[in-house]
């Protein structure tokens, strides 16, 4: 990857323009003066120009992840947010939420200025998610009006369950107040146990404990039902099941606050990848079946699901080499991200590239309350630029992340991410 300063005067020439906001599609140019958006549509070239050639190539807003673990404080040889940033960069990524199971948690709202104010000289914008709870232990709510103040934009203990469904009506009830998100890593502990992947058939040829579907499908649908009580905004995170998202589809006719998303891992893989026991496949949740998987193409197209979130979840090689009992959860997947769903959802399950720009950019934004329309002119420009023809194999050297723990390296990927611009930065992804 090569980054340098935006030229004063930038012209993005003759690509293909997606503007997932007006949900258009034309061959175009992209005038950015200073860092901001000065004219999308015909451009007349002039010498004061720089001019970047973007004939056949994808002219997009930049992407935006909802939900990825950057590891800081705490676990920097894991990922930091500047190596985060680099990894988010390369997957066409401008803006991304970092969730709060740091170590420390932030959970507090001096944590949470920690990451905003780190952020700040970081090369993509990067918004912290607070804990539900203090130390993410269930118990006690943290401060969510001084923490939303500090610049908090939504509400998790992702990675652990709210399993008190009192706590949870409380925190969508205090939620609702400040008008953020409540999102909840929903899966029953108790139903759970120690399952380390998809409960069925697979499982039991594997001799692996496993955990099943209902842990999910159960615990959504009482967030639902306490979200609908509390009239508040509930966004359900990388839902795998058919059964979750059934609630999911019942529930929106009802309710409007309610969002979804979805993982490239749970999109692109069934539980049978596993037979290799590969432990960068083991993900909470687990990757389940063929189809539970079709059903999660399905509810993306209907819109049932809103956005497409990574997960990213940086470990050390050494966690990863454990056995597959004692390995933990995870797997990055910012640099994969577009490559992955553009051949799953594109070139195989007949989506339009219309249909899934806005789940990686305008439905993400409009979920946290950011801006939408990054082609109106003034706005700091964020900019992803698309060759969605290019054939590549996901290898080490894709990877800007810390860590590797990714079950994509090796695998032949359609669509790959070629120029982003960010916060007055141009990189060539190489
Ligand atoms: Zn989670």
């Amino acid at each position: 990857m090569r980054s340098k300063k935006q030229p004063r005067e930038l012209l993005l020439k003759g690509g293909t323009v997606v503007d997932p906001f007006r949900k258009e599609k034309y061959v175009g140019d992209v005038f950015i003066k200073n860092g901001k958006i000065q004219k999308v549509g015909d451009v007349n070239y002039k010498s004061s120009m720089t001019q970047v050639d973007c004939s056949g190539l994808i002219v997009t807003h930049g992407f935006c992840d909802i939900h990825v673990h950057f590891r800081e404080p705490g676990r920097e040889d894991k990922e930091s947010l500047a190596t985060g940033s680099q990894a988010a960069l390369a997957g066409g990524f401008t803006r991304v939420c970092v969730m709060p199971n740091t170590n420390p948690p932030l959970d507090t709202p001096e944590s949470i200025r920690f990451i905003v104010e780190k952020a700040e000289t970081l090369p993509i914008h990067i918004h912290p998610i607070g804990s539900i709870t203090k130390g993410q232990k269930g118990k006690e709510i943290c401060e969510m009006v001084a923490m939303r103040n500090e610049g908090a934009v939504a509400f998790s203990d992702d990675g652990i369950p709210v399993s008190d469904g009192e706590i949870m009506r409380l925190a969508l009830e205090y939620a609702g107040m400040i008008g953020v998100p409540i999102i909840n890593h929903a899966e029953d502990c108790c139903i759970r146990k120690n399952g380390v992947m998809n409960e069925g058939e697979i499982s039991t040829r594997m001799g692996l404990t496993g955990n099943p579907d209902i842990a999910e499908s159960t615990m959504v649908n009482r967030d639902l039902e306490l979200a609908q009580l509390a009239g508040s905004v509930l966004h359900v995170p990388h839902v795998s099941t058919a059964k979750a998202m059934n609630h999911i589809r019942r529930m929106k006719k009802e309710n409007k606050h309610l969002s979804a998303e979805v993982t490239p891992h749970h999109l692109y893989f069934n539980d049978e990848a596993l037979v290799e026991y590969d432990t960068n496949l083991k993900v909470a949740p687990p990757i389940r079946t063929e189809h539970d998987r079709r059903a999660l193409i399905k509810a993306l197209k209907d819109d049932v699901i809103d956005c497409i979130a990574t997960d990213h979840a940086p470990h050390t090689i050494e966690e990863k080499e454990r056995t597959f009992d004692l390995a933990p959860f995870g797997m990055i997947g910012l640099e994969s991200c577009f490559g992955v769903v553009y051949q799953t959802l594109v070139k195989e399950s007949g989506m339009t590239l219309g249909e899934l720009i806005p789940k990686l950019t305008v439905n993400p934004r409009v979920v946290m309350g950011f801006q939408p329309d990054l082609f109106k002119p003034g706005i700091q420009a964020e900019i992803s630029v698309i060759d969605t023809e290019k054939e590549w194999v996901f290898k080490k050297s894709s990877i800007q992340s810390r860590s590797g723990n990714s079950p994509f390296l090796g695998k032949k990927l359609t669509g790959k991410i070629q120029f982003i611009l960010s916060k007055g930065i141009i990189t060539e992804i190489t």
